[in-house]
């Protein structure tokens, strides 16, 4: 044998055994996850939503949940609390994660902007929304850590959000590392009282290599933990899910889907991951670290994840809104999420497949 096919043979042998430690490392979260869940169950399951695929939809979409069970027409109001976060603040870190814009994540609603208090950012989008015919929202605590206070203060803001009668529950957008026992014992009582309350909880991905790479400062444990400490108290959970991050393989993004499906998470946002100026991957792209999915990548992927997840999971996005161009430097393409949403359904289509066709726990 000589010397380069030795040294192929011996490359091959050190990967093989580094996939066998990240397999058996894979295991045993999943035997882990398969213990937390034990007493979980998703929320279309028990609100007895029949199995979406049966009457014609490839997609669990949540939207078609809502309208089966809010006989009403209803509206998710964004604002802004003036949150900050502590992957910001010095207090985890003072870069953030590794994609997130130092001036904050932009968003294309005029009143939900911080030059309003929240009362006018609430009466503005609920007299707007409300000549529109629309009767029912939800109040979206959007951008950066929004449970990152004193539970007192976050008291106040939460109980003024539900003051209005129109508003049926919160959705709060958050990290998994921010959600302590009192925050969540708050959160509770409202559920007790009706109210639908959701958090928004940035998951991007269950591979703890990946996090460190992002720079989240949690690992898997923390967002698997945050998910079933909700879940038990009757929160809801709608995980923000990244694909194309760097360094992952599709068939870490599937285990991802996996581990998500088994710890029963109630909802989900899949997003790209995008390139933003200003950024720590604005630098590794200049660098040729890091290269965007192509549109027929992603929408390949997320076909690959929407098959590997249980039928159960309810799907809020596929994609982003319209990221504005003098922000984004990549990918090129065109996110516009109903768009990218028709083309994953074809896809979906012609495979023969359907959201869950995979999963098979
Ligand atoms: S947790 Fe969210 S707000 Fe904080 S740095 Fe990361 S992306 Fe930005």
């Amino acid at each position: 044998m000589g010397k380069d096919e030795k040294n192929e043979k011996k490359e091959k042998n050190e990967n093989n055994k580094c996939c066998l430690k990240e397999d058996l490392e894979y295991i045993a979260l999943k035997n882990n996850v398969l213990k937390m869940a034990e007493n979980l169950t998703f929320t279309a399951e028990l609100d007895g939503i029949q199995d979406m695929r049966k009457i014609g939809f490839p997609i669990s979409q949540y939207g078609v949940y809502v309208k089966s069970k809010i006989p009403f027409r209803t509206f998710k109001i964004p604002v802004d609390a003036g949150f900050s976060c502590p992957n910001k603040d010095g207090t985890l870190d003072d870069k953030g994660c590794i994609y997130c814009p130092k001036m904050g994540r932009p968003i294309s609603v005029e009143y939900c902007n911080r030059k309003y208090s929240l009362k006018e950012q609430i009466e503005f989008q609920l007299n707007e929304h409300g000549r529109k015919g629309i009767n029912k929202f939800y109040v979206y605590f959007y951008p950066a850590t929004n449970t990152y206070d004193e539970p007192e203060n976050l008291k106040e803001l939460w109980d003024f959000a539900l003051s209005y009668e129109n508003v049926i529950g919160l959705s709060i957008g958050t990290r998994p590392d921010c959600l302590e026992p009192e925050k969540l014992d708050i959160l509770e009582t409202y559920v007790k009282q009706g109210y639908d309350i959701w958090i928004d909880l940035g998951v991007q991905t269950l591979h703890d290599k990946t996090l460190t790479l992002l720079n989240r400062k949690h690992d898997a444990i923390d967002t698997l933990n945050a998910i079933k400490n909700c879940k038990e108290r009757g929160i809801k959970v709608c995980g923000h899910i990244i694909l194309g991050l760097p360094g992952e393989t599709r068939k870490e993004m599937l285990q991802t889907a996996e581990l998500l499906s088994l710890i029963k998470i109630d909802a989900l946002k899949i997003y790209p991951l995008v390139v933003i100026y200003n950024t720590k991957l604005e630098e590794m792209y200049w660098n040729a670290e890091y290269k965007s999915l192509d549109k027929i990548q992603y929408i390949s992927l997320v076909t690959d994840f929407l098959e590997h997840i249980s039928p159960q999971i309810l799907i809020q996005r596929v994609s982003k809104d319209k990221v504005p161009k003098e922000i984004k430097i990549s990918p090129e393409w065109d996110l516009g999420r109903l768009k990218i949403l028709n083309e994953i359904s074809n896809n979906l289509k012609t495979r023969k497949t359907v959201q869950g066709s995979k999963f098979n726990i």
